[in-house]
């Protein structure tokens, strides 16, 4: 197996790391002269100061694409995917980083694009999946993850980001306690031929979708994604049995099964660190007025519990849980609760608790509709928190649609103000789920 590429960088400079990237990719004995090339980016994007550690960069996508070109490149296209809810990066592209990626690349809408079915050999789980046609039909796919951990899935990854090139009900579906053995699933529908982190700001803490920034000054790369993917866990101070998907390929056979092999450029540059702080999942304990009754056989966090948190650690942010009692109840078997609040702020999420439905606001589905998660919340923890514009989001999730589209209209959601937050940081899935009303 090659090793896998480390190389130092300390800043955004898309010269350095197109140069770097072109190294790597020499280094591996890649060929693309008349290839269509695909890069496939992490485009989540965050308002206020932790942008840098939740997608990728423009100057990395510029990098990639001027690589690609560099090495002949017959037709390169670049598509950015970001977790529902997340507005994306690439409408923050400036003018000039646009007009400096566009010399060189088409920049494709993933979400509108086509989709065709992709079968995988030794299915894990499902036997078929739809992805979208441009990764199907590329002849090279360079897959760019960044580097943060994950409440879901521990670290994000190259896998990961495949699994976000599919339809949000498609891959939303896909959330439940199988969730990594589907990541290998859809792996194999379409390996990436190679794959590059931007690990030069990486994120920890409340990934993919609050990370906090973590310096790392580094490219990771290599020709076999999956390798990749356990070097970045390496760096991030996660063995392969930390995450559920690595080893899964690495029993295959597919990566490594212990420490990756890394070629280090320069030697050294890899300098000793902790830890990477991890997502936490749980919802028990997160938050004193919430009290959960959760299942010991089935309790999901890439599904209905990871949910949740996904959905209360952005209004925890925004101080709009407001010391009410609520009460949630997720998972399987649930006995009824100790403790029962009122049924309206009483949240029942997912099918496994079905049979307490009555005694709150169900929420059905394996996995749940996160919007609907994320909108029931809304109405319960967000009506009378302190200012602030996600609080105030909150609000006028329960309030009436022309407040709502008002606002919109306004741009109130710009991020521009004190306070303020930018759209990106909203679940807009639920904001949609108003308007809809
Ligand atoms: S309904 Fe049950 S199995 Fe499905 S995601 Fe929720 S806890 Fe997991």
């Amino acid at each position: 197996m090659k090793p896998v590429r480390v190389a130092k960088q300390d800043i955004y400079d898309s010269d350095e790391i197109s140069a770097k990237i072109k190294e790597f990719l020499e280094a591996d004995g890649v060929k693309l002269k008349g290839a269509r090339a695909l890069a496939l980016f992490c485009d989540d994007a965050a308002g206020g100061g932790d942008t840098d550690a939740k997608g990728v960069r423009a100057e990395v996508v510029i990098a990639a694409a001027e690589a690609m070109a560099a090495l002949g490149a017959e037709k390169i296209a670049v598509a950015g995917v970001a977790h529902p809810g997340c507005a994306s990066r690439t409408s923050r592209f400036s003018a000039e980083q646009t007009a400096r990626l566009r010399a060189t690349a088409e920049i494709e809408d993933i979400r509108s694009m086509s989709r065709a079915r992709a079968n995988p050999d030794n299915p894990l789980t499902q036997m078929e999946f739809r992805l979208p046609k441009v990764l199907l039909e590329s002849d090279f796919v360079m897959s760019l993850p960044k580097a943060k951990t994950s409440a879901m899935t521990t670290v994000c990854s190259s896998m990961d980001l495949t699994h976000q090139t599919m339809r949000d009900p498609d891959r939303l579906a896909l959330h439940d306690f199988r969730l990594h053995q589907k990541l290998v699933d859809i792996h194999a529908c379409r390996t990436p031929d190679y794959a590059v982190y931007d690990a030069i700001v990486a994120g920890e803490g409340q990934g993919p979708m609050n990370p906090s920034p973590r310096k790392l000054g580094l490219l990771v790369g290599g020709s076999n994604p999956a390798n990749v993917d356990v070097a970045m866990a390496n760096l991030m101070g996660y063995g392969i049995h930390d995450v559920a998907h690595l080893r899964l390929l690495a029993d295959r056979g597919e990566c490594a099964s212990s420490a990756a092999t890394m070629d280090v450029r320069p030697e050294g540059a890899i300098g000793r660190s902790a830890r990477f702080r991890d997502a936490e999942w749980d919802i028990e304990g997160a938050c004193p007025w919430i009290s959960v009754t959760g299942g010991a056989e089935k309790y999901c966090p890439g599904g209905c519990v990871g949910f949740i948190r996904q959905a209360m650690d952005a209004l925890v942010g925004a101080s709009a849980l407001n010391g009410t009692p609520a009460h949630i109840i997720a998972g399987r078997p649930v006995n009824y609760p100790d403790t029962v609040v009122d049924r309206e702020r009483t949240l029942v999420v997912g099918d496994c608790a079905q049979a307490l439905a009555n005694i709150g606001v169900f929420i059905p589905g394996c996995p749940p509709d996160i919007s609907a998660i994320e909108f029931e919340m809304m109405k319960i923890f967000g009506t009378k928190g302190a200012n602030g514009l996600k609080t105030r989001m909150a609000v006028k999730a329960g309030m009436p649609l022309d407040s709502v589209v008002d606002a919109l209209r306004r741009g109130v959601f710009d991020g521009s103000g004190p306070g303020g937050v930018s759209a990106s940081e909203i679940a807009m899935s639920a904001v949609k789920r108003v308007l809809d009303q």
